[in-house]
């Protein structure tokens, strides 16, 4: 097994420069530092002895590397054509357990999911422009591993893990919590990665819940009324429906109807309703349909 330092960003610019490349910002490529870190996250993931493990933007391996020592049969994801030389050639060469999908992940991961199946736990401390997008396109697609994951930007985490009530409820919550209870596991200051990204990040895990919170019957109409009903956040659930696909689809009396089968206010805003309320919304869409 490869001996890196991963906690020296000093040996880190070295093998860079050895290898002839440069970071590239906009792959958001922030190296984790913080070993601790590093072993809570893998440990996070619970027994993965034996088990697939995805990774998405492993960089040069820093999770890798400890989710390989705690025995996973590991599917890497990265779009950094250097960064896939170094793990293929050096750190993981020797490696029977590791496999190295190189690419864009958001354009990968569908082959290997129809190929291979789902895997034990999907993990990665993804770039912040492509974090929210890749969870979303595994949920919207029901690739759904036992758990989940993922060091985010913190506003990304707290998007996923929030409640009703707050700025931060919205779809992307919905999507998540439909299939996973999630919760915040703890921060990761700017410091602990190299070179620091100017914001910091959470680590967020996903457990799937036994039974989604929404019936698969009505999941896709459940979804489109809440992407409907968040729209615009300041407008309200009255406007949003109307203006949406809801409106499109069964006109002003019906979107109306259903509110009120629904026993939900017109003129409240979406980020005050929770799963009951949504539940009950489409499926008094579903009943009028
Ligand atoms: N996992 C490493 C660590 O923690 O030190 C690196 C994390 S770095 C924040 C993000 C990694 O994701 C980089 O290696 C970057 O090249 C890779 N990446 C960015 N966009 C990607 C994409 N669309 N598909 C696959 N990998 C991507």
């Amino acid at each position: 097994m490869w001996d890196f330092p991963y906690d020296s960003p000093s040996a880190i610019s070295e093998l860079l420069e050895r290898n002839g490349f440069a970071m590239s910002k906009k792959f958001g490529q922030n190296f984790l530092l913080s070993s601790s870190a590093g072993d809570r996250i893998a440990s996070s993931l619970g027994s993965i002895d034996g088990q697939q493990v995805w990774e998405i933007g492993p960089g040069l391996g820093a999770l890798t590397a400890r989710l390989l020592g705690k025995g996973a049969l590991v599917t890497a994801f990265e779009i950094d054509h250097g960064f896939c030389r170094i793990l293929r050639e050096q750190a993981f060469a020797d490696e029977s357990r590791f496999s190295l999908v190189e690419g864009d992940a958001l354009k990968t991961w569908m082959g290997v999911w129809e190929s291979a199946g789902t895997p034990r736990a999907i993990c990665g401390n993804l770039p912040y422009n492509v974090g929210s997008i890749c969870i979303a396109r595994l949920l919207e697609h029901q690739c759904l591993p036992p758990v989940m994951v993922y060091t985010l930007q913190r506003e990304v985490a707290e998007r996923l893990a929030s409640e009703p009530g707050s700025k931060s409820w919205s779809t992307l919550s919905i999507l998540a919590q439909t299939d996973y209870v999630v919760e915040q596991l703890f921060m990761i200051k700017g410091g602990s990665f190299y070179p620091p990204p100017k914001v910091d990040s959470a680590v967020v895990r996903l457990v799937k819940r036994d039974a989604p919170l929404v019936d698969g019957r009505i999941r896709e109409l459940f979804l489109s009324v809440c992407s409907d009903l968040f729209s615009q956040r300041r407008k309200t659930v009255r406007n949003n429906l109307l203006q949406g696909e809801s409106g499109a689809r069964f006109g002003k009396e019906r979107c109306l109807q259903a509110l009120s089968d629904a026993h939900i206010v017109e003129n409240q805003r979406a980020e005050l309703l929770g799963f009951d309320e949504l539940v009950r919304l489409a499926n008094a869409f579903g009943s009028l349909a």
